[in-house]
């Protein structure tokens, strides 16, 4: 598939990889014209604040922005608020939008993102239980959250633990209840998933492991309590869900575009269809770091799909080649990671566990895969250097915390 250089782009979607993608194309020279279309209300937003600083009220609502007003007009970036577009015409090179509106285009970036995972459980649409992914959900959750005094948290992933320990710093009653027999289970190894469950548990917040919840107790259409399968029972003055997200894929895929959890996107970012390129969370991509297609949800990934995604539509062809980053705050945690650790067989701890700072190295035999830091940036840091480079780090090395890790990046 071969894109023609285009006069007219629109964005479909104002996450970040949209955003990134208007300062992409500008910074690269695009002076054609350029049109972000979303159906969110908002300006785009960082969503990670909605779940740590901006619940608890920490960080102001103006800080969410990623740019004022004034950056659009400036760069003459068309932002359409507020708007859904129900359909792509590939063939006619228009969409349809659902206000009946139809907006043509020479190229078209989908950064269509995910929406949450739901829970079909009877009462999971009670106003007291919420999801959370968009600046509305957190405003809704931070009313009932001002009131409520315990809260149970379904899902004991990022971001469930995220909320879990925002309300918890609140002064709440919190629970967390999670599936499996570990936390964060999909994404760290069982090191890291026992040092979080002891160090939420040590900071006043319960947690259930192996939790099947079952159902949901009512009274006048609240949840007073969340019940699994084995009987006991959560009380609730508000619940909120987090157990993950789905991409958004179904523009796409209704047009005849190749989607398989994800668009299918090549390391140019290059959807099947002509013209169409596709960035961030609902993207499935060939990663280099994984050796295989997956899915990432990450800042990270929607910042640098996107560049490449920019370079895509001007022209130039540079593959999809960044070491995958991802971090977590949690309490006075922050939780770090480089790389991807799926595959590997051993791993290497550097620093102090006792004291909440250290960093866990993912090793596959004698390469380094990931690194997983606590509240140790430097080593994060380094981490995603080696990472990218041809540098080798050895387990012993890693281990060593007398070994300066810089000294090999030079
Ligand atoms: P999205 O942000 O999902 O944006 C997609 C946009 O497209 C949405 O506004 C959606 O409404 C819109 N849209 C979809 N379909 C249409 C359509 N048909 N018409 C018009 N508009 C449409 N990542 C980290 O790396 N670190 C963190 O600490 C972190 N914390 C997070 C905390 C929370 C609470 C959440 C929700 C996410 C967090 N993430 C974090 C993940 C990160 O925010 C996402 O990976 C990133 O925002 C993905 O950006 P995106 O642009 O691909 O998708």
């Amino acid at each position: 598939m071969v894109l023609k250089l285009a006069e007219k782009i629109v964005i479909v979607g104002g996450g970040q990889a949209g955003l990134q993608l208007t300062d992409s194309l500008r910074r690269g020279g695009f002076s054609g014209e350029l049109m972000l279309v979303s159906e969110e209300e908002s300006l785009p937003y960082h969503r990670p604040p909605l779940s740590k600083g901006f619940l608890t009220g920490d960080i102001p609502q103006a800080k969410l922005l990623f740019r004022p007003q004034e950056y659009y007009a400036k760069r003459e970036i068309h932002v359409l608020l507020d708007h859904r577009v129900s359909s792509i015409d590939l063939a006619g090179q228009f969409l349809q939008l659902s206000s009946g509106d139809t907006l043509e285009y020479d190229a078209l970036a989908l950064a269509t993102g995910a929406r949450v995972r739901e829970l079909p459980l009877n009462g999971a649409d009670a106003s007291n239980v919420h999801y959370l992914r968009s600046l509305s959900d957190t405003l809704r959750i931070q009313t009932q959250l001002a009131e409520a005094k315990r809260v149970v948290v379904i899902g004991g992933g990022f971001i469930g633990l995220e909320v879990a320990a925002s309300a918890t710093k609140m002064g709440k009653e919190v629970t967390c209840l999670e599936g499996a027999d570990r936390l964060l289970g999909r994404v760290v190894s069982p090191f890291i998933s026992d040092f979080y469950l002891s160090a939420h548990q040590s900071r006043g917040m319960k947690i259930v492991l192996n939790a099947k919840v079952d159902e949901f107790s009512q009274t006048n259409g609240q949840v007073d309590s969340v019940v699994c399968a084995d009987g006991s029972q959560y009380a609730a003055d508000l619940v909120v869900i987090g157990i993950g997200v789905i991409p958004n894929q179904e523009l796409a895929e209704s047009a005849g575009i190749v989607c398989d959890n994800g668009i299918v996107v090549d390391e140019f970012a290059r959807t099947s269809a002509t013209n169409v390129v596709a960035t961030g969370d609902c993207t499935n991509h060939l990663n280099p770091y994984a050796q295989n297609r997956i899915r990432l949800e990450s800042v990270q990934n929607a910042i640098d799909q996107s560049k490449t995604a920019a370079s895509t539509l001007l022209g130039t062809l540079e593959p999809y080649n960044a070491v995958p980053w991802f971090w977590s705050d949690q309490f006075d945690l922050k939780l770090q990671i480089a790389g991807l650790s799926t595959g590997a067989n051993h791993e290497v701890l550097r620093g102090r566990v006792d004291q909440d700072k250290f960093s866990l190295f993912y090793f596959r035999d004698e390469k380094l895969l990931a690194v997983d830091s606590v509240n140790s940036p430097a080593d994060h840091m380094i981490g995603r250097k080696l990472l990218s480079g041809n540098c080798q780090l050895s387990p012993q090395q890693a281990a060593d915390v007398d070994f300066d890790l810089k000294t090999l990046l030079k």
